[in-house]
């Protein structure tokens, strides 16, 4: 249910009302919007009573949460949620650029990419150390040495570190090292992993899986919400359908539908969502013409030779532009790019 506050009620009000939700055994997450303050009251509501919430001092009225999700859904929050980490800003009209490796391979390769894709625009940085692979024979990734790798090239390019977590047991050493945590389209069910990230202070991109409804990613990002954390970005990066000629299908139209749908920032990922180089700069600029808050890329300084990806990684040169024809449209659009 929505405890949707008085213009005029006052803080006192808010704690009020939040403690007699929580005396119903439900969880208050308080929504504080330019408008009004909203109090979502999550959890089983079936004891909660409409009435006697509705009679509470400063409450205007009280309405149920007609989706699925709630605290992730636009019913709750009608203002787009910017989220904000380091030096990536990704919401609300501007649009962030997640760029650089599928896995971190070496401090020289990390650092060539940082510099290279900063240089063209991007505001954070990519990389994976600790990967997902369909084979257990193939690279797994440099774990540690991969994410400290990673931090020596935030030190040198002030760019934001955006990588991987696979386990939830590894959430606390990734987010040592990790402005953002990734989770992947693999783990998007990974209810306990959800739950972990969700406890840290880092924001998430959580990936959809290949087989999910939006729906799914949707009440998989409600699992990071309800945690405490609300600074969760939405990914659509391909699904799986039976067309073979790109790696997965990337439907674009997820971009309008979540946000009618959610104040979640969308970010779409046209190099997994195509898997073929030469796709990923019209699809870049297609999902900004969508409407994506953000865009993650992987650019590799010798794709040829890449130890993940490198058929779907864009060279330093394809990546600027990438950058340049995104940025027009953008720009045409009236975002922030
Ligand atoms: C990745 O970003 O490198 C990755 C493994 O992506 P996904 O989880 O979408 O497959
Ligand atoms: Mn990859």
């Amino acid at each position: 249910m929505i405890v949707v506050m008085k213009k005029n009620a006052s803080t006192g009000d808010v704690e009020h009302m939040v403690q007699r939700i929580e005396g119903l055994g439900l969880k208050a997450h308080v929504i504080v919007g330019t408008e009004r303050t909203v109090i979502a009251a999550v959890g089983d509501d079936r004891r909660a009573h409409k009435g006697s919430l509705e009679s509470g001092p400063g409450v205007a009225e009280v309405v149920p949460i007609l989706a699925p999700y709630k605290v992730a859904s636009l019913e709750v929050k009608h203002e787009p949620t910017t989220v904000r980490a380091g030096s990536l800003t990704v919401g609300a009209g501007t649009i962030g650029v997640i760029a650089g490796p599928c896995a971190v391979e070496s401090e020289a390769q990390i650092l060539a990419s940082s510099r290279a894709v900063k240089a063209a625009g991007a505001t954070a940085l990519r990389g994976g150390a600790f990967k997902p692979r369909t084979s257990p024979y193939s690279f797994q990734g440099l774990k540690e040495d991969g994410l400290k790798m990673l931090a020596t090239a935030r030190d040198a390019t002030e760019l934001a570190v955006v990588t991987e977590v696979v386990a939830s047991e590894d959430v606390p050493l990734v987010a040592r090292y990790a402005d953002v945590l990734q989770v992947g389209a693999r783990n998007m069910q990974n209810y306990r992993l959800l739950e972990a990230v969700g406890n840290t202070d880092r924001a998430v991109l959580l990936k959809r899986g290949p087989s999910a409804t939006i729906d799914e990613l949707l009440l998989a990002a409600e699992y990071i919400l309800d945690a405490g954390n609300p600074n969760v970005m939405l990914c659509e990066r391909g699904i799986r359908t039976f067309e073979t000629h790109t790696r997965f299908t990337l439907p674009l139209a997820t971009v309008v539908y979540l946000h009618a749908k959610t104040h979640l920032p969308v970010v779409v990922d046209p190099s997994h969502g195509t898997g073929h180089t030469y796709l990923v700069p019209r699809m870049a600029a297609a999902a900004v013409a969508a409407g994506a808050d953000g865009l993650i890329m992987e650019v590799h300084p010798d794709p040829e030779n890449a130890m993940s990806d490198g058929y779907q990684s864009l060279t330093f040169e394809q990546f600027a532009e990438t950058m340049a024809t995104c940025r027009k449209v953008g720009q045409a659009l009236g975002s922030k790019f």
